[in-house]
């Protein structure tokens, strides 16, 4: 997710906005926003989108329909919000934003590599993008400790 992996590179971020912490994070949180709000990132999410009709106690037909959107990746079926109860889709840069195997070079880097195409987005369940964000996590720490 955006915000987890931001985490890594904050000093990095921090550094190339001249030291400025409110600065920096009025920046990551208008791309947040901007990201959530982008047309690749609502296409992805639409394209994984389904209704069902909802059953009533008594047996009747519901008047709204159950949103549902299914992982790419293991095809479980997801709630579109953060939920305890149910896994819930979210959208993942299959390149990730932070890269695994260098440093973030510039705002530049970071605001494209937010900002890519619907072939470079996927939606995935919150267990299988947790799956993915660690064994990137994983080859980040290798790269840190073979480049120290
Ligand atoms: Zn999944």
């Amino acid at each position: 997710m955006l915000a987890l992996s931001l985490q890594m590179v904050k000093d990095r971020l921090l550094a190339l906005v001249g030291g400025e912490p409110k600065l920096m994070n009025l920046i990551i949180g208008g791309l947040r926003r901007a990201w959530f709000r982008s047309p690749s990132r609502l296409s992805v999410l639409y394209n994984v989108r389904s209704e069902e009709e909802t059953v009533n106690k008594d047996g009747s037909i519901g008047k709204r329909k159950a949103v549902w959107f299914s992982c790419q990746i293991c095809n479980t079926k997801c709630k579109g919000q953060r939920s305890s109860l149910h896994p819930y889709i979210q959208i993942d840069h299959i390149d990730p934003i932070i890269p695994v195997d260098s440093q973030l070079k510039s705002w530049d880097e970071l605001i494209q590599r937010i900002f890519v195409d619907v072939e470079g987005l996927q939606a995935i369940c919150n267990i299988c993008h947790n799956k993915k964000t660690q064994e990137e996590n994983a080859l980040r720490r290798a790269y840190r400790k073979a480049h120290k």
